[in-house]
């Protein structure tokens, strides 16, 4: 996959709390924008937690469809191409919302503390002043 693309379509990307459909957990649905999707347990730490109902799903989908390749997402989820796009879901999500994009605002939306969203996520965003309030935003 050419770099040019996936930057492209971070704008597709969604990450949001929700309940797990099958167990009810409270776990962190993500999507990357080309029709992959995971649920997480925790976007905490690298590697993330992939939650136990999505692997169960995923391996019976497996045996069903032989010829099926793995998500992109499962192949990327030590990379910060993955961070990336969860933090840009993210904020696609709390802006659709109408939320201020603070750090406190995004660590929530992630489930986790700003200290781990600083320590996380720190090398792919900045943050910026607007409307008098200090906002993080993708660099
Ligand atoms: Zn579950």
């Amino acid at each position: 996959m050419k770099i040019a693309s996936f930057a492209a379509k971070t704008e597709d990307a969604q990450t949001y709390p929700t309940k797990c459909w099958w167990c009810g957990a409270l776990v962190y649905y993500h999507t990357n924008g080309y029709g992959d999707s995971v649920l997480f347990d925790s976007l905490g730490g690298c590697p993330w937690q992939v939650h136990s109902c999505w692997q169960n799903y995923w391996k019976q989908e497996k045996s069903r469809r032989q010829s099926i390749t793995e998500p992109v997402i499962l192949r990327s989820l030590e990379s910060d191409q993955l961070k990336r796009l969860i933090l840009a879901g993210a904020i696609h999500k709390l802006s659709s919302n109408g939320f201020k994009l603070t750090e406190e605002q995004v660590a929530l939306q992630l489930g986790i503390s700003v200290g781990q969203l600083r320590q996380e996520y720190h090398q792919i965003y900045d943050l910026y002043m607007q409307g008098g309030v200090v906002q993080v935003r993708l660099k």
